[in-house]
């Protein structure tokens, strides 16, 4: 271990792990349980696929337990997965779903006291401790990010300054002014306020800013060096979900090289995307979690979509758990637009229903402006839209805009295409360009 690293719990996070593995077994029993004698959904699946809650006899076993996917949770919204009567619900947050229905996470009393332990332990891991003064830009609200932070920064006895996102300006001036020592935001974020601030010309002296924990999108090595010099920082990485908590499921230590989930927490697998099989250590493939200890709603094999590979070496910083990389892409369509889930299909559903305009659309997304994502859907006219002039096809696109903003909360741009402009696809339609380099 090296002499400068900061733990939170030193006695979790350095355990043995044929220890650890011990604990996880003992906790993995005791939620697949719950799940199967207080979830029927759960013990439906169970059913189905002729398990049952005493076959788990050893870690590897947990290979025998159904999947659960996002729409498990649409199609049981809002509380269907509940294994706790919803008087002992003491927070909802929630998360785009794939159509219209978010999706809800339930924490109890308990399942707040391990969320806090586990950003603790995540912000802790990136050099921060109890003197620290750490300006949360996550959003705050429904989305884990901005509570999640929150409850782990005052665990640990940090000062938190609740700010949220947005208001840039004001932002760097209580930065420099409250002498924050840790950014907590998306990165993209983090990379729009380096620009406010060196468009305010502001000189970097003047803040006390030490480094950031960034999360909730995806980001490249290169977004990382970005940020360390606009912003003269380190910057660590930290990933989660709402499905399973939140952030902090795992998070970077000293050392940047992967970030530890917190495994006494969440079980983590590496499965082939397509056949659904187990992967080893070292192979890319799907990230599946079993929640351990979550108890309003303990998550089964959790498919994520986010496409990863896992590394179990030891670490210099000490820790035993196990590293991931970076989230390197997904396995199915979601975007995610300044730290929003979106689905193309979401899109899709609001062109298809207005009037005049063809089913041939596609989606550009970009980081031009101002470093934060923007997102332009390019829509086909017919005829007789495109022969009625510029106004009405303004008209078109602010529909499209409004309700596009109803349904998934954030502002897009519309541009209405001339007829056959788009080109048609002969076999999968490329709808989504991503161009950020992520
Ligand atoms: P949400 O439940 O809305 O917070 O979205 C969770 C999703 O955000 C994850 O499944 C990932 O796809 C993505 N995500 C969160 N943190 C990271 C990260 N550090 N790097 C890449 N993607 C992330
Ligand atoms: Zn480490």
């Amino acid at each position: 271990m090296s002499s400068t690293e900061r733990m939170w719990n030193a006695e979790f996070e350095m355990m043995p792990r044929d220890q650890l593995q011990k604990l996880q077994l003992q906790r993995l029993k005791q939620t697949v349980e719950r799940a199967y004698y207080k979830v029927p959904f759960f013990r439906k699946a169970f059913d189905q696929k002729g398990v049952k809650p005493e076959d788990i006899k050893s870690l590897d076993d947990v290979s025998k337990l159904p999947f659960t996917i996002k729409n498990d949770f649409r199609d049981n919204y809002p509380f269907g997965l509940l294994a706790e009567p919803i008087e002992n619900v003491v927070r909802i947050h929630a998360s785009s779903g794939t159509t219209g229905k978010p999706i809800v996470g339930a924490y109890n009393r308990n399942d707040l006291d391990v969320w806090a332990e586990v950003m603790a332990r995540s912000i802790t891991g990136s050099g921060a401790s109890a003197g620290d003064v750490l300006q949360n830009a996550y959003g705050y609200g429904l989305f884990t990010g901005g509570l999640g932070f929150h409850l782990g920064g005052e665990r640990m006895g940090a000062t938190v300054i609740p700010i949220s996102g947005g208001l840039s300006k004001r932002q760097i001036m209580m930065m420099e002014d409250l002498g924050s020592t840790t950014l907590c935001c998306t990165p993209s974020y983090a990379l729009a306020l380096a620009e406010t601030m060196q468009e305010g010309q502001v000189s970097r002296d003047r803040f006390k800013l030490q480094r950031g924990i960034f999360g909730a999108e995806p980001w490249s090595e290169a977004m990382r060096k970005e940020i360390e010099e606009r912003w003269q920082i380190d910057a660590f990485n930290i990933y989660g979900l709402t499905e399973l908590i939140g952030p902090g499921v795992s998070c970077e230590c000293s050392q940047k090289v992967g970030m530890h989930i917190w495994e006494d927490h969440f079980l983590a697998e590496i499965i082939d995307p397509v056949t659904g099989e187990p992967l080893g250590y070292g192979q890319e493939g799907e990230l599946v979690f079993t929640s351990l200890t979550k108890e309003a709603l303990p998550v089964i094999r959790y498919r994520t979509r986010d496409r990863t590979v896992l590394n179990v070496e030891p670490c210099a910083c000490g820790r035993t758990h196990v590293r991931m990389e970076r989230i390197r892409g997904r396995t199915d369509d979601m975007l995610i637009i300044r730290g929003v889930n979106i689905f193309p299909s979401q899109i899709e559903s609001v062109i298809l229903t207005l009037p005049d305009l063809e089913p041939q659309y596609f989606i550009v997304v970009d980081r031009e402006k101002s470093n934060l994502d923007n997102l332009e859907v390019r829509v086909e006219a017919t005829e007789r839209l495109w022969i009625r002039g510029e106004e009405a096809r303004q008209a078109i696109a602010g529909r499209i805009r409004r309700e596009v903003q109803q349904i998934v909360g954030i502002s897009i741009d519309v541009k209405i295409v001339e007829p056959k402009s788009i080109q048609r696809s002969e076999g999968k339609a490329k709808r989504v360009f991503d161009l950020r380099e992520l």
